[in-house]
């Protein structure tokens, strides 16, 4: 029977309630500790010669890549075919102390996403010491983004967006990158149309220090994908569901033969990502203008609650905002 989209309903997902839901059939190694002695685990499926190597949660408070990638694993454990042609390894939480206090760094206060070359904090070294073990073909690096982030001039939200990072300053198409592109536009032009274009482009700007520009420049294909939000599903429970649906788009293009030849094309013409996005607006009659406000998030009696943390005055004759609640 399987468990795939009936736990964890909510944001905040600590390692011991992850853990309890996990199949104890399935193949769970630690890789590692994390600064407070948590293990980092790390799944492994499938015997087949094409090796995926995902991670989620290296932002504690990011999870609902991990919940979409619990009921992919779920959807696939019993695949024999797909685990004959491909091996996966899954670090579902690379920061489970971040996971526990619902924070983006570690318990060191770092951000893991900025530490791949310094390689100072253990949860960093536990991955770079397992990723070169396990010399993966494809890496799939799993983020939740905040509801500031639209689809170009679309107006709407950016339920997903995606990345194939640089490799160097100038942004050079390498084969290891050309090679997640074609991935992306393979997921992009499956599934688009189903989302009805909310999807955005990450912006890929190169730091050497983030996980996925660092393993693109090692000659790894890597692709970023960021979870937003679809209207007011503040819980994540759609994002969730299309995280699962990207996860197996991204392994059906991965799989397949190269076809196509105008993947690049496909890629670009993804619209970048805007900020226009506010979680309330309201238009401030005396003072005749659009107010924006922006939530945060924080973890109250095992729960994630949302405070406002910030308004703008918005440009009353611009109308690019898209408001997650009206
Ligand atoms: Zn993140």
């Amino acid at each position: 029977m399987t468990k795939a989209f009936s736990c964890f309903p909510y944001r905040y997902l600590p390692q011991d309630i992850l853990m309890e839901a996990l199949d104890n059939e399935l193949e769970c190694v630690s890789i590692g500790q994390s600064v407070e002695g948590r293990s980092i685990y790390c799944l492994r499926l499938g015997t087949g010669s094409k090796k995926i190597l995902g991670w989620s949660q290296m932002h504690g408070n990011e999870t609902t890549t991990t919940r979409g990638l619990f009921d992919f694993i779920e959807r696939i454990k019993g695949d024999q075919q797909l685990l004959r042609q491909c091996s996966f390894a899954f670090i579902l939480q690379l920061n489970p102390d971040g996971a526990f206090r619902y924070t983006r760094e570690n318990a060191n206060k770092v951000d893991l996403n900025r530490d791949a070359l310094d390689v100072s904090q253990p949860e960093t070294k536990a991955f770079m010491d397992f990723f070169e073990a396990y010399a993966p073909d494809l890496c799939l690096n799993l983020h939740d983004q905040r509801t500031r982030f639209t689809v170009g001039a679309t107006k709407k939200e950016a339920a997903l967006s995606f990345l194939a990072p640089s490799a160097d300053n100038a942004r050079t198409f390498t084969k290891a990158r050309i090679e997640a592109i074609r991935v992306i536009s393979y997921v992009y032009l499956q599934f688009n149309r189903s989302v009805q274009s909310r999807i955005g482009r990450f912006d890929d700007s190169f730091n050497a220090q983030c996980f996925g520009d660092y393993l693109t420049q090692k000659g790894v294909p890597t692709i970023l994908v960021e979870a937003g939000q679809w209207g007011s599903d503040y819980d994540r429970v759609i994002s969730r569901r299309l995280v699962y649906e990207t996860l197996q788009h991204i392994v059906e293009g991965f799989c397949k033969a190269p076809l196509e030849t105008d993947a690049l094309e496909t890629y670009l013409s993804i619209p970048e990502n805007t900020q226009y996005g506010y979680d309330l607006g309201y238009f401030d009659p005396t003072t005749q203008y659009w107010l924006g406000m922006r939530y945060s998030e924080h973890l109250q009696d095992e729960a994630v609650v949302f405070r406002e943390e910030s308004f703008e005055k918005l440009d009353p004759t611009a109308n690019d905002f898209y408001y997650f609640r009206g």
